[in-house]
């Protein structure tokens, strides 16, 4: 999204095509040790030579890093200026000086690798900057609605596929010589799931609509991630309780959606975030 709202022709004809066929992956560094929450409290700096830019510091928790491409890599021209500074480039994992770090272990999600970007004095074309000087942040904010409908959306396929098992396991598992759906307390649930999907599939539908007519939609855009991600959460603890002791176990990987979930309210801004921007369009 960012290269295709905010880059030149020759940028979108150079990365488009592979980006879209997947013959180059991408990933997204904006992350570092000392600024996670605070996005634009970045160190990496980016300082102009000749034709290039020259970028030193540290980005991480790079999802796709191992087996990356090509990168959004936010840094700044001048520190002092906030995010005024902040720009953004095209990283490519050949360009001298950028290398990809230790591998990061986590909880979930394992099928998305994570890793470290190193910047060493990376040179970086200038065709290679992305808008202006100081526009990342605006390019960031921009994007990050894009990327907060989109993952969520990808979570609400998950909800649908756990309600549908959570089901049929119901109808199927008897106890007390009858199926546990029948049992209110496990049917309560399974009817909260429902809920929680529903509820989710129309704050997602709200946000696409409204970037589709209008272009901003950043507090709905806040207001479906809050949701989407905490609910994700409560279906997924359900789902286990519903399977009993086998929701423990690995056998029907209820337990590998919910190490899955935990990601998501941390994720392209955390809970305490979303609720913070919600609070500032409420004029609080
Ligand atoms: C699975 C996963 C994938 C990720 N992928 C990427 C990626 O591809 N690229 C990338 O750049 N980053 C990525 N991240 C990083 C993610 O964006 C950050 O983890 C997130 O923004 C939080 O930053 P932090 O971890 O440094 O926590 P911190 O910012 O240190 O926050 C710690 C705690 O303090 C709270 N907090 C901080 N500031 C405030 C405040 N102002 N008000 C209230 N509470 C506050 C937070 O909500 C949190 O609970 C990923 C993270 C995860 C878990």
């Amino acid at each position: 999204m960012p290269i295709l709202r905010f880059g030149s022709d020759a940028q979108k004809e150079r990365y488009l095509p592979k980006l879209c066929s997947g013959e180059l992956i991408g990933g997204n560094g904006v992350t570092e040790p000392d600024s996670g929450s605070d996005a634009f409290g970045l160190a990496t700096s980016a300082k102009r030579e000749g034709n290039y830019y020259i970028l030193n510091g540290t980005k991480t928790f790079c999802t796709m890093a191992p087996a990356a491409d090509v990168f959004m890599v936010f840094a700044t021209v001048d520190k002092r200026k906030g995010f005024m500074g902040v720009t953004a480039f095209i990283v490519e994992r050949n360009f001298p000086g950028f290398r990809v770090g230790r591998d990061i272990e986590k909880m979930g999600l394992r099928t998305a690798p994570m890793a470290e970007l190193i910047l060493e004095d990376c040179k970086v074309p200038v065709e290679n900057r992305l808008g202006k000087e100081g526009n990342g942040a605006a390019i960031f904010e921009d994007t990050v609605e894009w990327e907060r409908g989109c993952i969520m959306a990808s979570l609400l396929g998950g909800m649908e596929r756990q309600l549908e098992q959570c089901i049929k396991y119901s109808r199927e598992r008897k106890q007390f010589g009858k199926a546990i759906g029948k049992y209110q307390s496990i049917a309560n649930k399974i009817v909260d799931m429902k809920v929680r999907m529903e509820t989710a599939r129309l704050l997602l539908y709200n946000v696409a609509s409204r970037k589709q007519a209008h272009g901003k939609a950043a507090m709905e855009a806040a207001i479906a991630k809050l949701y989407v991600s905490e609910s994700w959460i409560k279906s997924c603890l359900d789902a286990v309780q519903i399977h009993g002791g086998y929701g423990f176990t690995t056998e029907y990987e209820v337990e590998r959606d919910l190490r899955d979930s935990i990601g998501s309210t941390l994720y392209s801004g955390t809970s305490e975030i979303q609720r913070n921007i919600i609070a500032r369009y409420l004029g609080l």
